[in-house]
């Protein structure tokens, strides 16, 4: 069987008396690799050959970075078929979803190659008689990102290409559940000339996030995540003196008026709410059907949940693939369970699916409760399936409130034909990041991404102009070449303007 090892300054790496985890092919429900589970040593490693190579790369030129990430982007773009299939057969989204996140991810790429003018300071010339002040942003040192399973190649490149552009050098600490494709993320990154040490991969489970966490030589960490992880990380990280950035879970809530075209709403809810088995932490979990909206949506949204195609990531007539573990299947499955008891409406029961020729695959059908209410399960926790919960209110201040009491705040969407509806739910609402008329609104790579509430743990959000801030900070000079007059004598109030 493969194994898929560490990758620490420029070269595979077992590690010292590894553990290994095993990595499934979900369509199969089969171990189709292994993978190393770091030790506190082997993050050690990665840390100090992070330290050495930030001694050069930290002070190459801004041009010489931007080349790489030139080089880099078209890589990534040659590589986009090999990338997509990896994805697929670890985590069991369809190959063209997969491809969808390896385009999303070079974006970023593509955005940090604009570094120079990212990086451009600013200049205030004669603050004071012959006294000139400028700033400027300087690298932070060894940084490391911590990485969720469900966006295995998009979700890192959120964080690396930013870090590594800004002149920091870069642990990454992907899921354990697919971490094949970050070895060939490392191989693209050498063919592009990055220098070795700059970019590390440390694979493993708690072990080695804590060593992370506490690392002295750690400068910052990025981690994406489930809230509880994430409120974990930050609080460990920041008591060690890191700077800190921790997104965490989501449910995400479509709210319909009824004055929205109810057939496009339908389509996108269905698409949003199944895509990638619903595994996605901008999939919209919860429709918030207001007034009369209600009936004639849920039917649209019915009909169109029971057509979903469910099949193996690599078939490619499957709309949707298998979820990613056992232990996930089982735990949905249980949600729906609780909801149906809890006296949900099961109008469309994913339950019992099986996909010809995958008997042990972890395929889950699709599944829509109606009448849902809000201290139910279904609606408090984060499923994270291809399960669509409805909850019915009178108004759109109803709804407001709904999508405002709950914890999370990661993003959301109003379907309307009403600008003002638009205009009134964009500014009250409390979730960072809002779609109109927008299923999935995430951000491109130019803007930052980040949720409010228990989506987000820490200040900047990721990539866009607040990556840029959370990867460097900032130093202020003023200067003066002085000739020596009236202006310029030494004084011992506090200095002033002249
Ligand atoms: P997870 O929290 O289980 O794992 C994330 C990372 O934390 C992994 O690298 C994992 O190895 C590590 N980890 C897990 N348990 C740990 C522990 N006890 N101590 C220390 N480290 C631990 O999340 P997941 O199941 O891989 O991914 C799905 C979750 O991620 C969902 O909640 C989803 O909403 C969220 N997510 C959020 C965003 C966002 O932008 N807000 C994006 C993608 C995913």
């Amino acid at each position: 069987m493969r194994t898929i090892e560490h990758w620490i300054g420029g070269k595979s790496v077992t590690g010292e008396s590894p553990r290994y985890g095993e990595v499934f092919d979900p369509a199969a429900g089969a171990p189709q690799a292994q993978v190393v589970l770091g030790t506190p040593d082997d993050v050690d490693g990665a840390v100090k050959a992070a330290r050495e190579a930030f001694g050069s790369w930290g002070q190459s030129s801004v041009t010489a970075r931007a080349r790489v990430m030139f080089a880099f982007r078209e890589l990534l773009e040659q590589a986009e078929d090999d990338l997509a299939k990896l994805i697929s057969s670890e985590h069991g989204k369809t190959l063209e979803d997969a491809r969808g996140e390896v385009v999303r991810g070079r974006e970023v790429v593509e955005f940090v190659c604009g570094i120079p003018q990212l990086l451009k300071g600013e200049y205030s010339d004669q603050v004071s008689t012959g006294v000139d002040s400028h700033s400027f942003r300087q690298p932070l040192g060894v940084v490391a990102g911590i990485t969720p399973f469900n966006f295995p190649i998009m979700v890192p490149l959120w964080m690396h290409p930013v870090a590594i552009a800004c002149g920091n050098t870069f642990v990454l600490k992907p899921s354990e559940r697919d971490p094949g494709v970050s070895e060939l993320v490392a191989q693209l990154y050498v063919d592009a000339g990055l220098p070795d040490g700059v970019f590390n991969v440390v694979h493993g489970d708690k072990v080695a996030v804590d060593a992370i966490l506490d690392h002295p030589d750690i400068d910052a960490v990025s981690f994406v995540g489930s809230t509880p992880i994430a409120r974990y990380v930050h609080d460990r990280a920041a008591a060690t003196g890191k700077r800190v950035q921790a997104l965490g879970g989501a449910k995400n809530h479509a709210v319909v008026m009824p004055d929205a075209d109810l057939d496009f709403a339908a389509d996108h809810l269905v698409a949003a709410g199944y895509g990638s088995a619903g595994q996605r932490c901008m999939a919209i979990s919860a429709v918030v059907a207001v007034g009369q909206a209600a009936d004639p949506l849920i039917e649209k949204v019915a009909q169109r949940t029971r057509e979903v195609r469910v099949g193996a990531g690599s078939d490619p007539d499957a709309q949707m693939g298998p979820v990613v573990t056992s232990v996930a299947r089982d735990r949905i499955l249980g949600y729906i369970g609780d909801g149906e008891a809890a006296g949900a409406e099961v109008v469309v029961d994913g339950r019992g699916l099986t996909v010809d020729g995958h008997a042990d695959g972890f395929f889950l059908g699709t599944t829509l409760l109606d009448r849902v209410s809000p201290e139910m399960t279904v609606y408090t926790d984060e499923i994270f399936g291809p399960v669509l919960v409805v909850l019915r209110v009178p108004t759109l201040d109803a709804a407001l409130e709904l999508v405002n009491a709950n914890p999370y705040g990661n993003g959301t969407a109003v379907f309307t034909n009403s600008g003002e509806v638009a205009r009134r739910f964009q500014r009250d609402v409390s979730v960072g990041m809002i779609g109109v008329n927008v299923p999935i609104p995430v951000p491109m790579a130019f803007h930052s991404f980040g949720g409010w509430k228990d989506s987000m743990f820490g200040d900047h959000h990721v990539h866009g102009p607040e990556g840029i801030r959370f990867y460097t900070r900032a130093k202020v000079v003023t200067s003066r070449w002085p000739h020596v007059s009236e202006d310029t004598l030494a004084q011992f109030n506090f200095p002033t303007a002249r």
